[in-house]
């Protein structure tokens, strides 16, 4: 058994999703005669009312999110208002999801229009994640018409932070390395984590960006903000943020197969193509942060007829040579139960456990 510890995995290649405006996006593609109008969806403007969404159009205006309906009235009398159809938005929603699901399968929704995608899973590197990325764009425009921005980097924070930077319909990649440059010259309160009373307390000490705060000593930052806090935030604008997407549900399996040209008996060539597919299952396995303890040979005959055999370990594998001589054997045991030339052979392993859950959450 060779080098199997999960100290030096490659990089995470993340992503977040944000639809771009919306619950006024849908109520535009409900209504077609509201394009190109200010509109906001949110509370009664004559009321106590609060903006959920404007438009870009209305953005124009001054008007954003959490500001009063009465204000945004104010700012654009001719804006059209109207009351968020939630029902609605969900379904919108349920379908980007779906949609986003089919490309890339391990994703953290974090709301109803925003998300972590780990590209990891299906890019073996930040030239293709951005292939990725446009793939998901495209996908998402032909199934509901929305548009969505994506942030790629190696770390939560810096995708969140670079989703919102082209919007609309942008993509914002930042490489391995380059995370705190990226971050640098960004207002300070574009930080996740930074609120209103942590912006005016940095402000007064003189940090403005997230750069500033880079670079606060020890001894200012504990005068700013006290506490782990201000270690979390320091840590978030140089770029170091080690949180892991968090699943609703892992995948139960991981699994590779090919269907062969022709019916193949040569013990060899079958032996040589288990080996091939047990390291896409060990790729797709390490990308996720997974491994598995039990590993599974499907042999599919020339008459269609399927068997299976599986084998459970005593310690969880994510290793390419382990699996692929585990289902070499099996493919053996199979054969050796039922001879015959076969037309697919399939490497799987399951029984799957995260061993990200052993790194140490801030
Ligand atoms: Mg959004």
């Amino acid at each position: 058994m060779s080098h199997a510890t999960p100290l030096h995995r490659r990089v995470p290649i993340l992503a977040h999703l944000d639809l771009d405006a919306f619950f006024a996006a849908v109520e535009e593609l409900e209504n077609p005669e509201l394009r190109d109008r200010p509109l906001v969806v949110g509370g009664d403007p004559h009321g106590r009312g609060v903006v959920s969404t404007a438009n870009y159009a209305a953005r124009k205006f001054g008007i954003h999110s959490a500001m009063s309906a009465a204000e945004a009235l104010r700012r654009c009398p001719s804006a059209v208002f109207v009351r968020p159809r939630h029902a609605l938005y969900r379904q919108y929603s349920r379908v980007v999801w779906d949609t986003v699901g089919e490309i890339v399968p391990r994703i953290e929704r974090t709301g109803i229009d925003e998300g972590y995608l780990d590209l990891g899973t299906v890019a073996p590197d930040f030239t293709r994640a951005r292939a990725v990325v446009s793939a998901i764009q495209t996908a998402v425009r032909a199934t509901t018409s929305l548009t969505c921005s994506l942030g790629v980097g190696t770390s939560k924070v810096v995708c969140k932070i670079g989703s919102d930077r082209r919007k609309p319909g942008g993509v914002t990649v930042v490489p391995p390395g380059t995370e705190a440059a990226f971050l640098a010259p960004l207002a300070v309160r574009l930080l996740p984590g930074v609120g209103p009373r942590a912006e005016a307390r940095l402000r007064t000490a003189g940090v403005e960006t997230i750069g500033a705060l880079a670079v606060l000593a020890n001894t200012d930052l504990k005068a700013v903000l006290p506490g782990s806090i201000g270690t979390l935030l320091r840590d978030r604008a140089r770029g170091i943020d080690p949180r892991d997407l968090e699943l609703a549900g892992e995948p139960v399996s991981v699994s590779a197969e090919d269907t062969f040209a022709h019916d193949v008996s040569e013990r060899a060539l079958l032996h040589d193509e288990i080996r091939r597919l047990a390291q896409l299952v060990s790729e797709r396995l390490q990308n996720s942060g997974l491994s598995g303890r039990t590993v599974t040979a499907k042999l599919r005959y020339g008459d269609f007829s399927i068997r299976t055999r599986s084998k459970t370990l005593a310690a969880a594998v994510d290793e390419a040579d382990v699996i692929g001589a585990v289902a070499c054997g099996l493919l053996d045991r199979g054969l050796r139960d039922r001879p015959g030339a076969l037309r697919l052979v399939g490497v799987g392993v399951s029984s799957l456990s995260s061993y990200r859950q052993l790194t140490l959450e801030p």
